[in-house]
């Protein structure tokens, strides 16, 4: 099937139109027209070659939803007309024991990315959500609730279940206290959907210009890392800090955050930290942990949750051609909602 979608071509190159073959369709196989894919920070790192070289010609894109335009013979669970989701992965093993236990994204024989990647069984670079159709295995589609408005569902297949993901294996209840650090793409997701899960959330910025903009999300206040005196005296007071800083910091500030055996999950940057300190860790019981995406079992769950607790992520709508910009605009500053591209501006000649 021929398509067409925005590439990078080189590293930190311009996005550019891109014609390009999707895969026939396998007998497990669903085809999607694409009619939105958020803008992800990944893309963008991954498009500056920022976590290692890449196979370009690469179309970025993650956040993935459309409908559903043909189905393999043996597809039972889509049809024509379907509304439906693409995220983070296209692909896994579907046989080892994580796999089995609904978290492909820890697949012990690797999962297969979205976008970057080999196909596991062409070896065709995988392609991603910045085009117009895409053919994925029915095992990684998910369905799109009809309550749900789909223009606004695409970031909650990356920087919600990102969120969600340790919030429900931390365990997150009515009355949990948690904190989350930057209030960005995934850090305005995190605090809604903490808030839909009854949380008491503080979100952590690194000045009070926030505030409203935090409270508006739901938080119960801003705790100002600047501050000295708010941050000593919010010390041992989270049971959980989502920690959403998409570049190289220091975590040593937020673990005396930390109550006994609190956690501060790790889930915006990829890459070193600043050495972080034992005594923190150590008086204190405190955990640093990792955390990345979520099953598909899981996101389908997440889906479910936004459309019953009305959470959406915050949207800006952008044509295909206004992707440079917008990537401007992401490396600059974390903007509290996300660019999603209307694939309407996409023409197909
Ligand atoms: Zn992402
Ligand atoms: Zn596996």
């Amino acid at each position: 099937m021929k398509t067409v979608g925005y590439a990078a071509h080189a590293e930190k190159a311009e996005l550019t139109p891109y014609h390009f073959e999707r895969r026939d369709l396998r007998s497990n196989d669903v085809a999607i027209e694409i009619t939105h894919c958020g803008v992800c920070h990944s893309d963008l790192h991954t498009v500056n070659g920022d976590w290692g070289p890449q196979p370009y010609p690469l179309v970025p894109g993650h956040e993935i939803v459309g409908i559903v335009t043909a189905v393999g013979q043996d597809v039972s669970t889509y049809q024509v007309g379907d509304r439906v989701a693409v995220g983070c992965m296209v692909d896994s093993c579907q046989e080892c024991d994580h796999c089995h236990h609904g978290e492909e994204q820890y697949c012990r024989n690797g999962m297969t990315p979205t976008y970057g990647s080999p196909d596991r069984h062409t070896g065709e670079t995988t392609q991603g959500g910045y085009s117009k159709h895409i053919v994925v295995r029915e095992e990684f589609v998910l369905r799109i609730p009809a309550k749900l408005d789909i223009a606004r569902t695409a970031p909650i297949l990356c920087a919600g279940i990102t969120t969600y993901s340790p919030l429900r294996t931390w365990d997150v209840q009515p009355g949990t206290r948690v904190g989350v650090i930057g209030l960005g793409g995934l850090g305005h997701m995190a605090v809604k959907l903490a808030v839909a899960m009854g949380a008491d959330v503080t979100a952590i910025s690194r000045s009070n210009s926030k505030e409203a903009q935090a409270k508006a999300l739901g938080a119960k206040s801003l705790l100002a890392s600047s501050d000295s005196d708010a941050m000593a005296k919010a010390a041992s007071s989270f049971d959980l800090i989502i920690d959403t800083i998409p570049a190289k910091h220091d975590v040593n500030i937020y673990t005396p955050l930390l109550d006994l055996d609190g956690s501060l999950v790790i889930v915006g940057q990829v890459g070193p930290l600043a050495e972080p300190m034992t005594t923190p860790l150590i008086f204190g019981r405190r955990r640093i942990a990792g955390s990345l995406i979520g099953g598909i079992a899981e996101t389908q769950e997440l889906l479910e949750f936004c459309a019953e607790h009305d959470v959406y992520p915050e949207c800006e709508m952008i044509r295909m051609d206004q992707i440079n910009d917008a990537f401007k605009q992401l490396e600059s500053g974390d903007l509290a909602h996300r660019f999603v591209i209307d694939m309407a501006s996409l023409s197909a000649k």
